[in-house]
């Protein structure tokens, strides 16, 4: 009779210690997941404004911008030079 309480206690034991380790398990997987309600990093790209150089007329967006006397410009080289 002693012996057949052993092996229950064991296998109530091994349940746990197994149950635990899945528990575990799923709480390390859930925080390397990103919570569902949060966009991951969203494309700032997509929801960026464009803007048009002064000079030449090249689209680009607003961050890349080189911005001189009120006006947007592609790259320094199109900013005219400035008149004293
Ligand atoms: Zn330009």
């Amino acid at each position: 009779m002693s012996r057949l309480v052993f092996w229950i206690a064991l296998a109530v034991l091994i349940f746990f210690a197994v149950r635990a380790k899945l528990r575990a398990a799923v709480r390390n997987q859930q925080m390397h997941v990103p919570p569902q309600g949060r966009p991951a990093a969203a494309p700032p790209a997509a929801i960026e404004d464009m803007t048009s150089c002064a000079h030449c007329g090249l689209h680009f967006p607003v961050s890349e911008a080189v911005r001189a006397d009120g006006r947007d410009y592609c790259s320094p080289a199109h900013v005219p030079p400035v008149a004293h």
